[in-house]
């Protein structure tokens, strides 16, 4: 079985921050950083990206589209 790696990645300058893309991730992946983008907003990050599962409810959630998720075949074990 080859477990299935999940790239995600969030457009900082597009995030304002609302933070409905960190609570509704099942698996704790994402946080809103301590720094400021450009607008002066706490972006959201990638925190915990291996116990990401795919599942694009925080892509689907966000208002902004700032956020894209890759999916990546992993190496072999
Ligand atoms: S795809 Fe699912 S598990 Fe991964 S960060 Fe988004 S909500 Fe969380
Ligand atoms: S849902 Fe979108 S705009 Fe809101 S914190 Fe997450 S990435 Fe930023």
């Amino acid at each position: 079985m080859s477990p299935r790696l999940y790239s995600l990645t969030i457009d900082r300058e597009r995030c304002k921050g609302c933070e409905l893309c960190v609570d509704v991730c099942p698996r704790t992946v994402l946080a809103l950083s301590p720094k400021l983008n450009s607008r002066g907003q706490h972006y959201a990050f990638v925190t915990n990206p291996a116990s990401c599962i795919g599942c694009a409810q925080c892509s689907d959630m966000c208002p902004d589209a700032a956020i894209e998720i890759d999916e990546e075949e992993s190496a072999h074990a």
